[in-house]
């Protein structure tokens, strides 16, 4: 396995400091408040969190696969929705970078490299998310560019971002379908609006919303790569780093309910000893450290195979099924380790319990990844 570099290594240590230093302390304040964290996010934005994908020039450097999963679960283990609040932006940057022409690189990435450019990515609808190939937005090829018009739902950080990438249909009638899906690069202009915040049981402070396009004119240079029909494809290589971020907030998310549960567990006495020393709890704590493991084993590999060059789609998807459903069940036993605390709002542990299912619905449900996985392991290993 590839290891860090050591300036990559010395990126995730200043971010895990920053976390311990500047957001546990605050995070339950905001996170009960429902505030948005605009001191924290600028505060990202002078480390460099946000320009974590883009290159030089454009950007300071492009960090690993593998490093850039350790700094999402550094700042998970903080706060998730922090994690959420970069996750889009790195995966727009990504497909700018890989598919943009030099026009929208030059345009685009500086600026998102330093975060004074938000970007969000915009593909799941009011009727569906999961059957992305059936979308209903549509961007009507006219003279000058394309006429948009259609909805879309659940869009995290849509308010504060200047930029987002549309997956919408520029020829509704193209069989295969998914040859009539393309990617615009949409800022906030005339017939876009962002209009409702969607109430939601964690990942607070960061809002997810509902999007309407109305006859909304962009020009023809937002075509991501300047060639229509390739946005399918295009979008599903950009969830492979958006599979990698969202195993990697699961992870955070799990180390932190591991970390506050074996500190309570050695702090809390019951019959007249620490409780980690009634076996049931400390299995719950060895099951706890063997899973969060095995996830984080699964995830570099993940994202050591993305920087090779491969195709990550089978390994991305197993990574955040794995991790999602791990952090699931770990988030739930240090509730259990936690005893009434655990319930208290007070406590942390029932934000990491809220936080967990996010990851098992987002950037692709898991039911959908075990359809990506089994259609791989089958093309893989070959018909029998
Ligand atoms: C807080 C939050 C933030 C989000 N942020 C964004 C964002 O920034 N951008 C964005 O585009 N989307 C975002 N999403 C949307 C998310 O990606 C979708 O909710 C998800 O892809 C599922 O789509 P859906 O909700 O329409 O469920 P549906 O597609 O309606 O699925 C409903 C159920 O049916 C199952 N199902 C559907 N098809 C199959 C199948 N073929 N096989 C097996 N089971 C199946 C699903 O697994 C699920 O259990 C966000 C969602 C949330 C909750």
């Amino acid at each position: 396995m590839a290891a860090l570099s050591t300036e990559e290594q010395q990126i995730v240590e200043l971010v895990a400091r920053w976390v311990d230093d500047e957001v546990r302390p605050v995070v339950n304040e905001l996170e009960h408040a429902n505030a948005y964290p605009e001191a924290l996010i600028e505060q990202m934005k002078q480390m460099g969190v946000y320009g974590l994908a883009i290159a030089e020039p454009y950007g300071d450097f492009a960090v690993s696969a593998r490093c850039y999963a350790q700094v999402t679960e550094e700042i998970a283990r903080g706060w998730m929705s922090l994690a959420g609040a970069f996750g889009g932006h790195s995966v727009v940057s990504k497909l700018i970078a890989r598919f943009g022409t030099d026009e929208q690189k030059q345009r685009y990435l500086p600026r998102l490299a330093t975060g004074e450019l938000r970007a969000t990515m915009a593909l799941t609808e009011p009727d569906g998310g999961s059957d992305l190939q059936a979308l209903r937005t549509v961007a009507k090829p006219v003279a000058d560019g394309y006429i948009i018009n259609g909805s879309k739902t659940w869009i995290t950080n849509a308010r504060r971002s200047g930029l987002v990438a549309l997956l919408c249909k520029t020829d509704p009638d193209a069989e295969p379908r998914h040859r009539g899906i393309s990617i615009l690069l949409v800022e906030k202009v005339a017939g876009f609006t962002v209009s409702r915040d969607l109430p939601k049981l964690g990942y607070k402070g960061v809002e997810s919303c509902e999007l309407h396009f109305d006859d909304c004119h962009v020009p023809t240079d937002a075509l991501l790569g300047g060639e229509e029909g390739k946005g399918f494809s295009q979008m599903m290589q950009g969830l492979e780093t958006g599979r990698i971020q969202v195993a990697g907030r699961a992870i955070g998310v799990a180390r932190a309910a591991f970390d506050d549960a074996l500190g309570y567990a050695q702090e809390r006495q019951a019959f007249g000893v620490p409780i980690w020393q009634h076996q049931s709890v400390g299995n719950l704590l060895a099951d706890m450290a063997t899973q969060i493991t095995a996830a984080q084993q699964l995830n570099y590999h993940a994202a050591d195979c993305l920087d090779s060059g491969r195709r990550a789609d089978m390994e991305a998807g197993m990574a955040k099924l794995f991790c999602s459903e791990m952090a699931a069940k770990v988030t739930l036993d240090a509730i259990r380790i936690h005893g009434g605390h655990g319930y208290s709002t007070e406590f942390d542990v029932e934000r990491y319990y809220r936080d967990a299912p996010l990851m098992i619905v987002g950037e692709g449900t898991n039911e959908v990844l075990r359809n990506v996985i089994v259609r791989q392991v089958v093309d893989r290993n070959g018909l029998v």
